[in-house]
C-alpha cells in the first residue's frame, strides 16, 4: 500500500514525500483511512511503530477545512510527558509546515503567558499534558467546547502516572460528538473501562510490538552485588569493556537513583546526561538534545521520562536496576537494535532480583543468559570506598552554578587517565540548576559513592585526612 491510497490531501502527501517516507507503516495504513472517515480509533501500538504520523497526517488533512476560533482549540492531543508532547509538535512542524495551521503546546515548565497569548488568538492543534491543560481550563483561559477531535496517546503510560482521573475529566469537558483517537501499547482492565466509556463504536487497529526480542538485540544478565555503590562499579566496568559502544541509555527504576548515578558517571569522566521527572522542561530538553546530537553519549533515565522518546540508533541499553514491571524491560531494550541495526542490552542482576528476572523471561519467552563478570579496573573500587573530598566540592554548598559547558563529541568511555588523575574542573558534576538542592536535602553521602558534596568534614572523611588539620590547630 502507498501513502497516495490512504486519502490524504495533496499538501500532506507532499510533506510525507519530503520527509522521505516511501510506504506507510502498518499502523498508518490501518488507521489513516478510518481517521479520515471520522471514525473513532483504538490503536494498540507502541512508540517506534509510526503511530504519531498515524494521527498527525490525517489530522492535518482534516484541518485544512475550517478555521480556529479564539480560546477554542479545534483539536486536542493529550500526551503523558512534556517530551512526548514536544515530539508531537515537531511532527506537526515537519508535516504541516505549509499548512498555515496554528499549533500550541501546553506543558509544564513553559510560562503561562506565551501559551495564553497563542490560545487567545485561536489554535488548530493544542498538544498538552493533562495537568497543565486542566490548569488552563480552571483559570478560564481555555474552552474545550470547540474540540472536534481528541487524541489520547500512550494511555497505558497515563495510567501508570496516575493521569486517568484527569483524562476522565477532560473527556467530559470536550463535546460528546467529537472524534476520539486512542493509542495504548497494552490493554489493562482500567484502560478497557475508559475506552468502553469514551470511544464510540471504535475501529480497533493493532500492530505487533517492535523489537520485542528482536534478533538484532544481544541480551545478557550481569551479576552484581546489590549495594548501589557496587552496582556503579559493575556498570562502569561494563561500559568500559563493552564492544561497539557508540552511545547508551542507562535505565534506573527511581528518579533519585538517576540523579545519583548521573553525578557518579560524570565524576568518573563519562559524558553523561540525566533525564528524570524532577528536572524542569528546559533542562530535560537540553539533556535530550545533547544526547541526540552525540555530544553526550550516555543518557541516564527513568522509565517514565524516557517513555516514547524518539531516539534513533542507540547501540547499548544498560539496566542499572532490573525493571519491576516486565513490560518496561521490553520498552527499555527496544531502544536499541532498531531498524535492523545491532544492539546490546545488559541488565545488572543481584541476588534480590530473581523474581523480576523470571517475570521478564516469562513475558519475552526467552531465557536471558548471564555473561561473565566485566573485567575489573585497577583503582576503581578503591575510589568508591575511600571517597576523598575533592577541591571545589566543599565550597559549592547550596550555591547555584550554571551547568558546565562540555566539548562536542565526548567519549562514552573515558580514558583511565581521566578516571585516575581527575582534575577538579573537568570532574565537576554536570548538573542543571534545578537538580541542585540545598546541601541538607541531598541524598546521603554513602549513596553517592565517591564523594559528591562534603558538608563539613566530620564522619565523611577518613580519619587519616583529618590528622594534619588537628595538629595544625593544636600547634
Ligand atoms: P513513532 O512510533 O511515531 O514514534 O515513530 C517512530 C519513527 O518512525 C519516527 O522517527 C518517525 O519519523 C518514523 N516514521 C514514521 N512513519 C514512517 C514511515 N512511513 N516510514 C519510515 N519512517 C517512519
Amino acid at each position: 500500500m502507498s501513502f497516495a491510497e490512504l486519502g490524504l490531501s495533496s499538501k500532506v502527501l507532499a510533506a510525507v514525500e519530503a520527509a522521505g517516507y516511501t510506504n506507510p507503516t502498518p499502523i498508518q495504513a490501518q488507521a489513516i483511512p478510518h481517521v479520515l472517515q471520522r471514525r473513532d480509533v483504538l490503536g494498540i501500538a507502541q512508540t517506534g511503530t509510526g503511530k504519531t504520523a498515524a494521527f498527525t497526517l490525517p489530522m492535518l488533512t482534516l484541518l485544512e477545512k475550517g478555521r480556529a476560533r479564539a480560546r477554542m482549540p479545534r483539536t486536542l492531543i493529550l500526551e503523558p510527558t512534556r517530551e512526548l508532547a514536544a515530539q508531537v509538535q515537531e511532527n506537526f512542524d515537519r508535516y504541516g509546515s505549509k499548512s498555515g495551521l496554528s499549533v500550541a503546546l501546553l506543558i509544564g515548565g513553559v510560562s503561562f503567558g506565551d501559551q495564553d497569548a497563542k490560545i487567545t488568538r485561536g489554535v488548530d492543534v493544542l498538544i498538552a499534558t493533562p495537568g497543565r491543560l486542566l490548569d488552563h481550563v480552571e483559570r478560564g483561559k481555555l474552552l474545550l467546547t470547540g474540540v472536534e477531535l481528541l487524541v489520547i496517546d500512550e494511555a497505558d503510560r497515563m495510567l501508570d502516572m496516575g493521569f486517568i482521573p484527569d483524562i476522565e475529566r477532560i473527556c467530559k469537558l470536550v463535546p460528546f460528538t467529537r472524534q476520539t483517537l486512542f493509542f495504548t501499547a497494552t490493554m489493562p482492565a482500567e484502560i478497557k473501562r475508559i475506552t468502553d466509556q469514551f470511544l464510540h463504536n471504535p475501529v480497533q487497529v493493532e500492530v505487533s510490538r517492535p523489537a520485542t526480542a528482536a534478533t538484532t538485540i544481544t541480551q545478557a544478565l550481569v551479576h552484581t552485588k546489590s549495594p548501589p555503590a557496587e552496582k556503579r562499579v559493575t556498570l562502569r566496568r561494563l561500559i568500559r569493556s563493552a564492544e561497539n559502544l557508540k552511545n547508551a541509555i542507562v535505565f534506573c527504576n527511581r528518579k533519585s537513583e538517576v540523579a545519583i548515578l548521573h553525578r557518579s558517571l560524570v565524576r568518573h569522566g563519562f559524558g553523561a546526561v540525566a533525564l528524570h521527572g524532577d528536572m524542569d522542561q528546559r533542562a530535560r530538553m537540553a539533556a535530550l538534545e545533547s544526547f541526540r546530537n552525540g555530544e553526550m553519549p550516555i543518557l541516564v533515565a527513568s522509565d517514565v521520562a524516557a517513555r516514547g522518546l524518539d531516539i534513533p540508533d542507540v547501540s547499548h541499553v544498560f539496566n542499572f536496576d532490573v525493571p519491576v514491571h516486565a513490560d518496561d524491560y521490553v520498552h527499555r531494550i527496544g531502544r536499541t537494535g532498531r531498524a535492523g541495526r545491532s544492539g546490546w542490552a545488559f541488565t545488572l542482576v543481584s541476588s534480590a532480583d530473581g523474581k523480576h528476572v523470571s517475570a521478564i523471561e516469562t513475558l519475552t519467552g526467552n531465557k536471558i543468559p548471564f555473561t561473565g563478570d566485566p573485567p575489573p579496573i585497577e583503582g576503581d573500587e578503591e575510589e568508591e570506598i575511600h571517597a576523598k573530598p575533592r577541591r571545589g566540592r566543599r565550597e559549592r554548598g547550596g550555591k547555584t552554578e550554571e551547568p558546565r559547558q562540555q566539548g562536542k563529541g565526548r567519549e562514552a568511555r573515558p580514558s583511565r587517565e581521566r578516571d585516575e588523575a581527575p582534575k577538579a574542573p573537568r570532574h565537576e558534576p554536570q548538573q542543571a540548576p534545578e537538580q541542585r538542592r540545598p546541601a541538607s536535602s541531598r541524598p546521603h553521602r554513602r549513596d553517592e559513592d565517591d564523594g559528591p558534596v562534603v558538608i563539613g568534614m566530620g564522619d565523611h572523611v577518613p580519619s587519616f585526612l583529618l590528622t594534619p588539620i588537628r595538629r595544625k590547630s593544636n600547634g
